[in-house]
């Protein structure tokens, strides 16, 4: 298994009609992930639910304090910690091509990264410590022509393999059990699945091998030809490695033993919502605002999912932008029980709205500090994109609100789901286009 980065940013746009259009068209195809898609969770190790231990819903339905930010709890997936370690002290060796122009850019960001305020504010309440540079490994090499990924034949792992072997006289630092080794592989390469192009599934990932006497080596890519959401090359190349590194500090044993993975039980609707993608990065992946250039870095970076802010009403993402951060929060779900596409059963919570059926449920509006009033959307969707037929209508009775208000959201199920049991539904929050914030809940038809 294998963790793609951000397949593509959710530009969800304001109007339900043309959001489907919009990420459907521009993102449908960058949708995917070669860990399995649908089944990378259902497969994956059971989360450790005991972690969470304060997340209980909030109940009352009333208006609250609106002078108390936020007004509500907010009701809202938190990520949990498997029996698998975190890099207390990572080291980071870069691994580049001196055919690549830019090697030496990447060398003092990933040399720079595990120092700076960013790592601390995103990192520390996971148990990671500071990074250091594990060193360079520079290949005078010209690059080939392509890897090609196919689990059976991988030549990155191959590569991967012959370089730890021969540590260190061929140059490579020996591993130990702090060490990442991050290729970043030049833009003329191509990265192929059985000779086919596979980039949309290969912008960069990490992952976790047994070579040799070292049971667990991590080690990931960022592939320059797949770069996919910055216009820049550069930048879109350490905007990557910022997710890989953050993700492989808080969960490196990915095939043995998973540190920080998945959302809680209760919130199955996040996972659906994820596309099962659902470590630190993965969770700060789809919004916008995740994206910013780190001024003390001088190298955009990629915000990292934060149980303590979610829990506080804050902005997920750390560090957090100079902004208030607003969304909406359901204020008493209801345990349910839901089959998807693969037949598994999820105990979780949500709401039960049998097909035929309606249910209004109260929604209250939360935001960290004042700020301007936001607009409540329901649809249909997760973070990537809107089924193309509708089984689901709303109607909001306060659409407009600000902190401690409430809206009475009437959910009507129209159509059964085309497999199982469960419609995931997207309260959006938005101000424009690009302001917005979003709260997946998961509805029972059964
Ligand atoms: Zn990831």
């Amino acid at each position: 298994m294998r963790f793609v980065t951000r397949a593509a940013a959710a530009s969800l746009s304001f109007s339900a009609v043309t959001c489907v259009l919009g990420v459907l068209g521009v993102l449908g195809v960058a949708c995917g992930s070669s860990g399995g898609g649908g089944d990378a969770f259902d497969a994956g190790p059971t989360p450790d639910g005991g972690s969470i231990d304060d997340g209980a819903p909030a109940t009352d339905a009333g208006e609250s304090d609106a002078s108390t930010y936020p007004a509500f709890k907010p009701d809202i997936g938190l990520i949990v910690k498997g029996p698998g370690p975190v890099l207390t002290a990572p080291k980071i060796v870069t691994i580049v091509w001196t055919a690549d122009p830019s090697y030496k850019t990447y060398e003092a960001f990933c040399d720079g990264i595990g120092k700076s305020a960013y790592w601390k504010t995103a990192l520390t309440e996971y148990g990671v410590g500071p990074a250091v540079s594990g060193g360079h490994v520079e290949i005078t090499d010209p690059p080939p022509a392509s890897f090609d990924v196919a689990t059976a034949n991988d030549e990155i792992l191959a590569f991967v393999k012959k370089g730890v072997l021969g540590a260190p006289q061929n140059a490579w630092p020996v591993p130990d059990d702090q060490t990442f080794y991050l290729l970043i592989i030049p833009e003329t390469v191509a990265i192929n699945n059985n000779g086919k192009d596979d980039c949309a599934n290969n912008v960069g990932y990490h992952v976790e091998a047994a070579i040799g006497s070292h049971p667990h080596v991590a080690y990931g890519i960022v592939a320059e030809k797949c770069h996919d959401y910055l216009p820049n090359l550069v930048d879109n190349t350490t905007e990557t490695a910022s997710h890989e590194i953050g993700e492989t500090a808080t969960d490196p044993h990915t095939e043995t033993d998973n540190g920080w993975l998945g959302f809680d039980p209760d919130h199955y609707a996040f996972e659906l919502w994820q596309n099962q993608q659902d470590e630190t990065a993965d969770a700060c992946e789809f919004f916008d605002d995740s994206y910013y250039k780190d001024p003390e870095l001088g190298a955009w970076v990629q915000r990292l999912w934060s149980n303590a802010a979610a829990k506080a009403g804050k902005n997920p993402c750390l560090p957090a932008p100079d902004e208030a951060y607003f969304n909406v929060t359901p204020l008493s779900t209801e345990p349910i029980t839901t089959t998807g596409t693969t037949g598994k059963v999820h105990h979780t919570r949500g709401f039960h709205v049998p097909v035929g059926t309606q249910k209004t449920i109260n929604v209250g509006f939360y935001s960290d500090r004042p700020t301007a009033d936001w607009t409540l959307e329901p649809m249909e969707l997760d973070g990537l994109a809107a089924p193309k037929t509708s089984h689901v209508t709303f109607r909001v009775d306060q659409p407009i609100g600000n902190n401690g208000k409430t809206a009475k959201v009437t959910i009507s199920v129209t159509a059964a789901p085309a497999f199982g049991t469960q419609l995931l539904v997207t309260l959006v929050s938005s101000r424009s286009k690009t302001q917005q914030h979003y709260l997946p809940i998961l509805i029972e038809t059964g």
